[in-house]
């Protein structure tokens, strides 16, 4: 493709878009454009296909699903751009901070100067050679007054320079929690993301071993969600998603963390949990998210029934990652294997002595 091809395909991208927007009255804001401008270009297929399933089920683009679009599919440039800018900021907090130490340098350099002057004309007159001295003495003390006045008022500027980059460079680090808990939360349902799991997971390992607690892994995986999305359209699925995140939410205590795992599989990190209390918790759940009654809004139509399997599995101390994950994984298979909606564990296997 040509220069020229390129502007032309973008030409009547961006126009396609504008049109598309209008017809649906969708405002024109630069988020709701973006999305607009790869529907129209189809570079982003699933973004393409939730789109054509929106527009079948004649869904309404009200702001709430508008900014859910954009959130999912460019919600990260954001969060990238977002933490530049922090990053920027907190770079040139730095360099003034800088400034200012050299400034404060320099300027106690100069008094100190000034009062090693007057310490000079003091040994003189100690040393008796006086009155030639006094007049050197007075015009040292005369200089220090004028110098501690000088660097008194300097003193409060610098303070209050130090004091406004320390709340600024505070605000800054409260934004910086901020994305790292927007960059960890999964857009749709806002539970933890894959990758806040990878981390707390570390973390609660590391945590369990100090304290010697059991830690119990447990994995759901929607069932049949493919023919779910199939018969009913992938918003609803999306609806679901959000749904059975939410019941999980419900049903954790403070010991619980709750993740989306990935699609549609969800995981559990138990601390304080063996295998037994791991299962109650797993079949709880799964017992609240069989009883869900859902209801299509348009015509209040009950919907299937959703149900997920339920893989669990215990830390063995020491043992890597890897083998957890792989038998919350394995315990998860056995129960879609069993017949699904149901729960299976899986044991480590023991060293025989
Ligand atoms: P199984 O009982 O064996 O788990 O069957 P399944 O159909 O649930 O499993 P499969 O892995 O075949 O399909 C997973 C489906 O989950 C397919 C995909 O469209 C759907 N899915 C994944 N992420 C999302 C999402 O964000 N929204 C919606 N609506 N569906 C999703
Ligand atoms: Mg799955
Ligand atoms: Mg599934």
């Amino acid at each position: 493709m040509t220069d020229d091809d390129g502007r032309r395909s973008s030409t009547t991208w961006a126009r396609t878009a504008l049109l598309a927007m209008q017809r649906r009255g969708i405002p024109p804001t630069p988020e709701n454009y973006l999305v607009w401008y790869h529907v129209s270009a189809d570079s982003i297929p699933t973004l393409t296909r939730l789109v054509g399933a929106l527009d079948e089920q004649k869904l309404a683009y009200d702001d709430a699903r508008n900014w859910e679009l954009y959130d999912r599919f460019f919600g990260q440039d954001r969060e990238r751009s977002h933490l530049r800018s922090i990053s920027d900021q907190v770079q040139d907090h730095l360099a003034q901070i800088s400034g200012l130490i050299s400034q404060i340098a320099l300027g106690t350099r100069a008094y100190g100067e000034s009062i090693a002057s007057l310490a000079s004309a003091l040994d003189d007159r100690e040393g008796g050679q006086e009155p030639d001295n006094l007049d050197e003495l007075n015009a040292a003390l005369a200089n220090l007054c004028d110098d501690t006045r000088a660097i008194l008022e300097r003193a409060g500027h610098w303070e209050h320079a130090a004091s406004t980059h320390a709340d600024e460079v505070w605000k800054l680090k409260q934004d910086l929690d901020d994305a790292r808990t927007e960059a960890e939360t999964d857009a749709l349902t806002r539970v933890g993301n894959r990758k806040r799991f990878d981390r707390r997971l570390r973390e609660v390992v590391e945590a369990c071993a100090a304290s010697g607690a059991a830690l119990s892994l447990i994995f759901f995986d929607i069932d049949h969600f493919k023919s779910f999305n199939d018969t009913y359209g992938h918003p609803l699925g999306d609806r679901v998603l959000t749904l059975v995140a939410g019941r999980m939410v419900a049903a954790a205590t403070a010991d619980h963390e709750v993740f989306r795992y990935g699609g549609e599989e969800f995981a559990l990190l138990a601390s304080d949990a063996a295998l037994g209390d791991a299962v109650e918790i797993g079949e709880t759940i799964r017992k609240a998210i069989s009883g869900l009654r859902i209801a299509r809004k348009r015509d209040s139509e009950p919907l299937r029934r959703i149900t997920v399997s339920v893989g669990v599995s215990q830390h063995e101390p020491g043992e890597p990652l890897s083998r957890l994950l792989e038998r919350a994984d394995a315990a998860l298979y056995a129960a879609k294997n069993s017949g699904r909606n149901c729960t299976s564990i899986k044991r480590a296997k023991r060293a025989v002595a």
